[in-house]
């Protein structure tokens, strides 16, 4: 299914809202990714030279699907070109320059999703060789995917195929030339590799 857009929470972790110096948001902070922006995750992955540092965030994203609710998820790295997006920041400009470039979605296989709420606890890891980058679970997030996905819907105008990216955790940072990452969900199957 085509990916249309790509709706971003941003935010939805305390430890990523600490580790950035932002404030905690009591509504979700939702921008766009261009769908175009989705690649799999099986391809090596080029990244643009001249956007300073790219540094990879690690999140749930959920699928909608035909009648818009949710029936498969998978992980997937909101890859962001960080010094750009804090001048974006500071100047009060839109961050779609640091957050939607060519290739900055790699998305990995989808896993089917029966009821929402089984992704409530869901757990996921992000490792560089044995080096564990990221580590975080969908109950640490300020909003839960069943809040969002009603939240998107009631706000935004979304497409069967479209993808929300749920927010990172803590632990954001550089992704570098020839990097190789692995991404792992809780289950051992739900397991894909992001390369650059
Ligand atoms: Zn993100």
């Amino acid at each position: 299914m085509l990916i249309r857009n790509i709706w971003a929470v941003g935010r939805n972790d305390r430890g990523h809202v600490r580790e950035l110096g932002n404030e905690i948001p009591k509504s979700p902070v939702i921008f766009l990714k261009a769908g175009s922006s989705a690649v799999g995750s099986e391809k090596k992955i080029q990244l643009p030279q001249d956007l300073g540092e790219i540094q990879y965030e690690l999140e749930l994203a959920l699928c909608f699907d035909e009648q818009l609710q949710i029936s498969s998820a998978c992980l997937a790295l909101d890859l962001t070109a960080r010094s750009l997006q804090e001048k974006l920041k500071e100047k009060g400009l839109p961050w779609t320059a640091a957050k939607s470039f060519k290739n900055s979605c790699p998305v990995g296989p989808f896993f089917r999703v029966v009821n929402l709420h089984e992704l409530d606890s869901y757990s996921f890891v992000l490792k560089r060789k044995e080096e564990v980058l990221q580590q975080g679970s969908i109950k640490e997030m300020l909003f839960q995917p069943v809040f969002l996905v009603e939240h998107i819907r009631k706000y935004y105008p979304v497409c069967p195929g479209d993808l929300l990216l749920t927010g990172t955790t803590k632990g954001v940072g550089p992704l570098f030339q020839e990097d190789s990452l692995l991404a792992e969900g809780e289950d051992g199957y739900r397991v894909n590799g992001f390369f650059s």
